[in-house]
């Protein structure tokens, strides 16, 4: 495993921000790589203690000469956001420079080719990053996203071209649930990673071993030593069932047994009302339709004080808020709906 630090230049003179980057390399040229990063949402834990959990499996599998493909590992993607305190509190979801989400933004080349990539030397420093990131992870066969939500299960979201191939990724991994998406107009890191190959032909797209996926690793209070084992494990497994590691010991994943969804039928639920949020729901619930999903209390005491908010159709609650206090117009919850939402923001990845 070789170690090396990674340097993007600040906008400033004396200023730049670092993160560690680690590889191993594969002993077979035909195995598939892959290239893991965690934290771009520089306060979403849960993926860099699933790597911390995974780095001493991947030291075990080098030191018995059971790496096949080439790995990179980013365990903390985002230096600019790890270091951005607002009155005392951590914010790592939007540069604070730009005001842009830093899973936003990113360019979406017309092909795998890291040479279309735009001069960012004159950019913004987030741009650079994620210029870098790109230019980092482009052309593995397989690149894990790691983030998590407010309060959700664990799932992922795919792009319609890999599925139903991801599905043994899926079940190697663990997760609850997968979203599949088709469109990316925002340019999210995912987007990034599979956009460039949905039109080169066919034996460049490898669309068959190809994996992207941004993994929602539950809440943002879910960084626990338990879990990261877990999803370590899940990591892990995935890298074996997809060839880039060798273990004969472990069998191959099973169907996946989670649900799956598209994007269209999640229902985002704006709070009608600005108050303190009692829900009635958590992530994993199933609900019927006209069920009670939350109670907003906007005038506490007063008679018609309380808004109640309720299912528009049947569905299993995938995430919630992890704050109560909101605003009118911001979303309680997502509601992966059994059929189309009447929602109209539905459509694009919303991480
Ligand atoms: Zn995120």
């Amino acid at each position: 495993m070789q170690k090396s630090i990674e340097r993007i230049a600040g906008e400033s003179e004396g200023v730049s921000y670092e993160f560690p980057l680690f590889r191993f390399t594969g002993s077979d040229k035909a195995a598939p790589s892959a290239y893991l990063q965690a934290a771009l949402h520089a306060g979403e834990l849960p993926g860099v203690v699933a790597i911390d959990a995974l780095m001493p499996m991947l030291n075990k599998a080098e030191a018995e000469g059971r790496i096949k493909g080439n790995l990179t590992i980013v365990p903390w993607a985002n230096p600019i956001g790890r270091a951005q305190y607002h009155f005392g509190e951590h914010q790592g979801r939007f540069h604070l420079g730009t005001r842009t989400n830093f899973n936003r933004g990113f360019p979406l080349l017309a092909a795998p080719d890291t040479a279309l990539l735009p001069d960012t030397t004159l950019g913004s420093v987030d741009q650079r990053l994620k210029t870098r990131l790109v230019q980092l992870s482009l052309g593995h066969d397989i690149v894990l996203d790691l983030h998590c939500d407010d309060e959700g299960l664990a799932y992922l979201y795919v792009h319609t071209s890999l599925w139903p191939g991801m599905a043994d990724c899926a079940a190697a991994m663990g997760v609850d649930a997968v979203v599949l998406w088709s469109e990316d107009t925002d340019g999210t890191f995912e987007g990034a990673s599979i956009m460039p190959y949905q039109n080169v032909p066919a034996d460049v797209a490898k669309l068959d071993r190809r994996v992207a996926t941004t993994v929602e690793y539950r809440g943002i209070l879910d960084v626990d030593g338990a879990l990261a084992a877990a999803d370590a494990d899940g990591l892990y497994r995935l890298l074996v069932a997809r060839g880039v590691i060798a273990d004969s010991a472990l069998p191959a994943p099973g169907p996946f047994t989670g649900f799956v969804a598209p994007l269209e039928n999640i229902d985002m639920m704006p709070a009608p009302r600005a108050g303190a949020v009692l829900y009635d729901v958590k992530p994993g619930d199933r609900v019927a339709k006209g069920a009670r999903l939350a109670t907003i209390v906007h005038a506490p005491g007063e008679a018609d004080g309380r808004t109640e908010v309720f299912a528009p159709q049947d569905g299993i609650i995938l995430t919630r808020r992890s704050r109560r206090i909101i605003r009118a117009g911001e979303d309680l919850l997502k509601l992966v709906g059994d059929r189309k939402s009447t929602d109209a923001r539905s459509g694009t990845l919303e991480d």
